[in-house]
Protein backbone atom coordinates (compact mmCIF):
# COMPACT_ATOMS: atom_id res chain seq x y z
CA UNK A 1 0.00 0.00 0.00
CA UNK A 2 1.19 3.60 -0.82
CA UNK A 3 1.60 5.99 1.78
CA UNK A 4 0.28 9.36 1.36
CA UNK A 5 3.22 11.76 1.87
CA UNK A 6 1.90 15.07 3.73
CA UNK A 7 4.01 17.85 2.95
CA UNK A 8 4.18 20.20 5.46
CA UNK A 9 5.21 23.75 4.83
CA UNK A 10 7.90 25.25 5.98
CA UNK A 11 7.41 27.81 9.24
CA UNK A 12 7.60 31.03 8.06
CA UNK A 13 9.83 32.91 10.52
CA UNK A 14 8.61 36.26 10.70
CA UNK A 15 11.77 38.85 12.05
CA UNK A 16 10.33 41.62 13.63
CA UNK A 17 12.40 44.74 12.05
CA UNK A 18 13.15 46.55 15.28
CA UNK A 19 16.97 47.62 16.23
CA UNK A 20 18.33 45.72 18.87
CA UNK A 21 19.83 48.88 20.14
CA UNK A 22 16.79 51.56 20.48
CA UNK A 23 14.07 49.48 19.80
CA UNK A 24 12.74 51.71 17.03
CA UNK A 25 11.96 50.52 13.79
CA UNK A 26 15.04 50.01 11.07
CA UNK A 27 15.04 50.06 7.41
CA UNK A 28 16.34 47.78 5.43
CA UNK A 29 18.96 47.87 2.83
CA UNK A 30 17.92 45.66 0.39
CA UNK A 31 17.69 41.73 0.53
CA UNK A 32 16.82 41.53 4.18
CA UNK A 33 20.88 41.53 4.25
CA UNK A 34 21.49 44.67 5.49
CA UNK A 35 19.43 47.02 7.82
CA UNK A 36 20.06 50.26 9.55
CA UNK A 37 18.61 51.99 12.16
CA UNK A 38 18.68 56.13 11.63
CA UNK A 39 18.08 57.15 15.46
CA UNK A 40 21.29 54.91 16.88
CA UNK A 41 23.12 55.10 13.82
CA UNK A 42 23.77 51.53 13.62
CA UNK A 43 24.27 49.35 10.65
CA UNK A 44 23.19 45.84 11.16
CA UNK A 45 23.57 42.09 9.19
CA UNK A 46 21.34 39.54 8.90
CA UNK A 47 22.87 36.15 10.28
CA UNK A 48 20.64 33.46 10.41
CA UNK A 49 17.76 35.03 12.49
CA UNK A 50 20.07 37.58 14.06
CA UNK A 51 20.93 41.04 13.66
CA UNK A 52 24.51 41.35 14.02
CA UNK A 53 26.03 44.99 14.56
CA UNK A 54 28.00 46.17 11.64
CA UNK A 55 31.04 48.26 11.67
CA UNK A 56 30.13 50.53 8.83
CA UNK A 57 32.83 52.85 7.21
CA UNK A 58 32.45 55.37 4.08
CA UNK A 59 35.24 55.81 1.89
CA UNK A 60 36.33 57.75 -1.23
CA UNK A 61 38.26 55.86 -4.00
CA UNK A 62 40.16 57.76 -6.48
CA UNK A 63 39.76 55.04 -9.26
CA UNK A 64 37.93 54.19 -12.16
CA UNK A 65 35.15 51.11 -12.06
CA UNK A 66 33.33 50.77 -15.57
CA UNK A 67 30.16 52.12 -15.98
CA UNK A 68 28.79 55.19 -14.01
CA UNK A 69 30.11 56.06 -10.26
CA UNK A 70 28.69 54.07 -7.83
CA UNK A 71 28.90 53.52 -4.22
CA UNK A 72 29.64 50.16 -3.90
CA UNK A 73 29.89 48.02 -0.20
CA UNK A 74 32.69 45.80 0.22
CA UNK A 75 33.30 43.46 3.13
CA UNK A 76 36.50 43.62 4.42
CA UNK A 77 38.38 41.31 6.69
CA UNK A 78 41.76 41.49 8.11
CA UNK A 79 43.32 38.19 6.34
CA UNK A 80 45.81 35.53 7.20
CA UNK A 81 46.98 32.84 4.59
CA UNK A 82 48.58 29.87 5.77
CA UNK A 83 49.98 27.22 3.07
CA UNK A 84 50.14 24.04 4.52
CA UNK A 85 50.91 22.11 1.39
CA UNK A 86 51.46 22.73 -2.54
CA UNK A 87 51.83 21.03 -5.13
CA UNK A 88 51.75 21.64 -8.58
CA UNK A 89 53.39 20.72 -12.05
CA UNK A 90 56.13 22.99 -10.86
CA UNK A 91 57.50 23.48 -7.71
CA UNK A 92 58.84 26.81 -6.80
CA UNK A 93 56.65 28.61 -4.62
CA UNK A 94 57.52 31.98 -7.28
CA UNK A 95 54.50 30.32 -9.14
CA UNK A 96 52.13 31.36 -6.47
CA UNK A 97 49.37 34.20 -7.94
CA UNK A 98 49.92 37.28 -7.09
CA UNK A 99 47.01 37.53 -4.66
CA UNK A 100 48.38 34.33 -2.71
CA UNK A 101 51.96 36.02 -2.46
CA UNK A 102 50.66 38.97 -0.81
CA UNK A 103 48.28 36.94 1.81
CA UNK A 104 51.00 34.66 2.90
CA UNK A 105 53.61 37.58 3.54
CA UNK A 106 56.02 36.14 0.69
CA UNK A 107 56.16 40.09 -0.99
CA UNK A 108 59.34 41.93 1.04
CA UNK A 109 58.47 45.18 2.25
CA UNK A 110 54.68 45.08 2.74
CA UNK A 111 52.53 46.12 5.25
CA UNK A 112 52.78 43.83 8.24
CA UNK A 113 50.34 40.54 7.83
CA UNK A 114 48.02 41.69 10.62
CA UNK A 115 47.02 45.01 8.59
CA UNK A 116 46.54 43.48 5.80
CA UNK A 117 42.75 43.43 4.64
CA UNK A 118 40.76 40.87 2.32
CA UNK A 119 37.99 43.19 0.26
CA UNK A 120 34.90 41.09 -1.25
CA UNK A 121 32.00 43.26 -3.17
CA UNK A 122 28.82 42.91 -1.43
CA UNK A 123 26.79 43.93 -4.22
CA UNK A 124 24.70 41.71 -6.83
CA UNK A 125 27.38 41.14 -9.67
CA UNK A 126 28.44 37.72 -11.60
CA UNK A 127 30.92 35.89 -9.99
CA UNK A 128 33.73 36.84 -12.11
CA UNK A 129 33.57 39.90 -11.71
CA UNK A 130 33.10 40.03 -7.75
CA UNK A 131 36.04 37.77 -7.96
CA UNK A 132 37.95 40.37 -10.25
CA UNK A 133 36.98 43.52 -8.01
CA UNK A 134 38.00 42.02 -4.76
CA UNK A 135 41.31 40.54 -6.20
CA UNK A 136 42.23 44.34 -7.47
CA UNK A 137 41.23 45.71 -4.07
CA UNK A 138 43.25 43.18 -1.76
CA UNK A 139 46.15 43.38 -3.96
CA UNK A 140 46.29 46.72 -4.30
CA UNK A 141 45.38 47.18 -0.64
CA UNK A 142 43.97 50.67 -1.44
CA UNK A 143 44.09 54.28 0.72
CA UNK A 144 40.83 55.69 1.10
CA UNK A 145 39.88 58.90 1.97
CA UNK A 146 36.93 59.22 4.14
CA UNK A 147 33.43 60.42 3.26
CA UNK A 148 30.06 61.02 4.49
CA UNK A 149 27.20 58.40 4.82
CA UNK A 150 25.30 57.83 1.26
CA UNK A 151 23.18 55.44 -0.24
CA UNK A 152 24.63 52.50 -1.61
CA UNK A 153 24.08 49.46 -3.90
CA UNK A 154 22.00 46.55 -2.01
CA UNK A 155 24.08 43.60 -0.33
CA UNK A 156 23.63 40.30 -1.86
CA UNK A 157 25.84 38.27 0.93
CA UNK A 158 26.45 39.01 4.92
CA UNK A 159 29.78 38.77 6.00
CA UNK A 160 29.62 34.96 6.62
CA UNK A 161 28.78 34.45 2.85
CA UNK A 162 31.37 37.18 1.59
CA UNK A 163 34.32 34.96 3.64
CA UNK A 164 33.22 31.90 1.73
CA UNK A 165 33.40 34.32 -1.41
CA UNK A 166 37.00 35.12 -0.26
CA UNK A 167 37.77 31.81 -0.73
CA UNK A 168 36.63 31.32 -4.02
CA UNK A 169 38.26 34.67 -4.81
CA UNK A 170 41.79 33.06 -3.56
CA UNK A 171 41.01 29.86 -5.04
CA UNK A 172 40.14 31.61 -8.59
CA UNK A 173 42.89 33.06 -8.77
CA UNK A 174 45.65 30.31 -7.76
CA UNK A 175 43.86 28.37 -10.41
CA UNK A 176 44.29 31.62 -13.21
CA UNK A 177 48.33 30.31 -12.85
CA UNK A 178 50.08 28.31 -15.20
CA UNK A 179 51.23 26.21 -13.36
CA UNK A 180 48.80 23.19 -12.82
CA UNK A 181 47.64 22.84 -8.90
CA UNK A 182 47.50 18.90 -8.01
CA UNK A 183 46.76 19.47 -4.34
CA UNK A 184 46.80 22.55 -2.29
CA UNK A 185 45.97 22.80 1.80
CA UNK A 186 45.53 26.18 3.10
CA UNK A 187 44.00 28.16 5.91
CA UNK A 188 43.01 31.50 4.82
CA UNK A 189 42.06 33.41 8.20
CA UNK A 190 39.62 36.11 8.11
CA UNK A 191 39.04 38.20 10.65
CA UNK A 192 36.51 41.51 12.23
CA UNK A 193 34.58 42.30 9.04
CA UNK A 194 33.56 45.68 8.64
CA UNK A 195 31.03 46.98 5.89
CA UNK A 196 33.03 49.57 3.38
CA UNK A 197 30.98 51.60 1.46
CA UNK A 198 33.76 52.56 -1.54
CA UNK A 199 32.89 55.75 -3.48
CA UNK A 200 34.45 55.25 -6.92
CA UNK A 201 34.77 59.21 -8.04
ZN1 LIG B 1 18.61 52.10 16.97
Amino acid sequence: MMKKKEIQPTPVELIPVKCPGCKKSIRSGGQDIFFYCDYCDTGYELSGNKLRPVVLEFKRYRGKLKGEARNIPFWAFRAKLTIHLREASHTTTSLFSELGKLLSGKIPGMRSKSELMFYVPAHQSPPDKIASLGRRFTINQPVFEDSEFCEFEELAYNSEDAAKLADYIFLSSEIEKPDVISRLKYTLELKMPRLVIVSFV
